[in-house]
């Protein structure tokens, strides 16, 4: 499932590292693309940058590739033993096995309205065998249902209508909050360039450019991360989330 692209892009990586010459990505390609079908993109992409990184005593073949390709998939969660296909149904197929919960519940103590989103996985079989330690999100919402301290009052699923929910769905507080702040600057008569943007979109002529990542900025990384929140707002406090 590598696609061409992908699998082009990992050859190339493989020759730049390993010294390879020319004629032999034309010589491999057949082989590889065979040997690589049934692996996603993400993986292979992984799995080639894993075995670039380390350090051979000669070098790695495609036998090599196809291990570090299973060592790949058991780490994001897979077993690993086999590059198998899973079956997922039409509601999780995008998110191969995901569902995004958005549940807007009361906590009856305090008559506070809290948010929990979360995602669970879903419960096709695809979806099990992916996810065998995951949360079905049947159990979070019978779990929520029946806990006397709050009431569920909206439950928001990613499905095959929608494989993501919206921001009014994930976070209704701060979807308010712009909304507001959109209409008293629509009164104020001041221009929303976004707006303009979103129109040419619409209208079907706006083409976005392609994005350059080698300018990307590098990840950031904290020696001491903190876990209080940039937004004081007492709704999305999540310390305060029974779940
Ligand atoms: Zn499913």
């Amino acid at each position: 499932m590598a696609n061409k692209h992908m699998l082009d892009i990992a050859l190339d990586m493989f020759a730049a590292t390993f010294n390879k010459k020319e004629e032999w990505k034309a010589q491999v390609y057949p082989v590889w693309d065979a040997g690589m079908e049934r692996v996603k993109d993400v993986h292979l992409h992984k799995a080639i940058l894993n075995i670039c990184m380390k350090k051979h005593k000669y070098p790695p073949t495609l036998g090599h590739v196809v291990e570090e390709v299973q060592d790949v998939i058991r780490e994001l969660g897979g077993t690993g033993m086999e590059l198998k296909e899973y079956r997922f149904c039409e509601h999780c197929v995008l998110r191969e096995g995901i569902r995004e919960v958005s549940a807007h519940f009361l906590i009856l103590a305090s008559k506070e309205r809290r948010v929990h989103t979360c995602v669970c996985r879903c419960d096709c079989d695809g979806a099990e065998q992916k996810y065998p330690q995951m949360g079905l999100w049947s159990d979070l919402q019978s779990k929520m249902q029946h806990d006397a301290r709050i009431t569920l009052m909206e439950w928001h699923m990613s499905d095959s209508w929608s494989s993501v929910l919206t921001m009014e769905q994930r976070e209704p507080h701060n979807y308010a909050r712009m909304r507001r702040v959109q209409k008293e600057r629509e009164r104020e008569g001041r221009r929303n360039p976004y707006m303009e943007i979103a129109k040419t979109m619409i209208a079907g002529n706006y083409v976005p450019d392609e994005p350059d990542l080698a300018r990307r900025k590098p990840t950031q990384t904290f020696d001491n991360p903190t876990t209080e929140h940039y937004t004081n707002n007492e709704w999305t406090d999540r310390d305060n989330c029974p779940f």
